[in-house]
């Protein structure tokens, strides 16, 4: 089963409020709170409230409302963050890891986003 949820994931722990976070962001679908080790100045993980693996069990399962509300939510924050280009800030990068070659630890579907400093290229060549 692809898409089998894990109710004890830790973000479905900070869902409950078993475990503090700093919240940065709360609507009724979406909370969004700082990175526990943040990669960059501004490190913020958008999360939906809702029992999502990962983007494509969100994209195919998630209400419309749960879809916008969260990517709404995501582009709030960049722009209260200051680093979204349309408002004149620096940019950013968001990120969202899935699955084994993804490398994704938290199998709670999650947006990284990252700024506040020059990013460098995407990715880095294994090969
Ligand atoms: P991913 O590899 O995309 O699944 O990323 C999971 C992210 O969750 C990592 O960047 C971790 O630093 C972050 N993380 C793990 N536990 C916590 C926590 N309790 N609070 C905030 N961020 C966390």
């Amino acid at each position: 089963m692809p898409y089998a949820y894990d109710d004890q994931n830790i973000f479905a722990k900070i869902l409950r409020g078993e475990i503090p976070n700093k919240t940065v962001m709360e609507t009724e679908h979406t909370l969004a709170f700082e990175d526990i080790r943040p990669q960059a100045p501004n490190h913020v993980l958008v999360i939906p409230k809702g029992r999502y693996v990962c983007f494509d069990d969100f994209a195919a399962n998630a209400s419309d409302a749960e879809i916008v509300d969260f990517h709404r939510t995501a582009a709030a924050i960049c722009a209260g963050l200051g680093i979204a280009p349309g408002d004149g800030g620096g940019g950013y990068r968001t990120i969202s890891n899935a699955g084994e070659a993804g490398v994704q630890e938290v199998p709670h579907y999650h947006l990284h986003i990252l700024g506040g400093r020059p990013l460098g290229r995407m990715l880095a060549r294994a090969d």
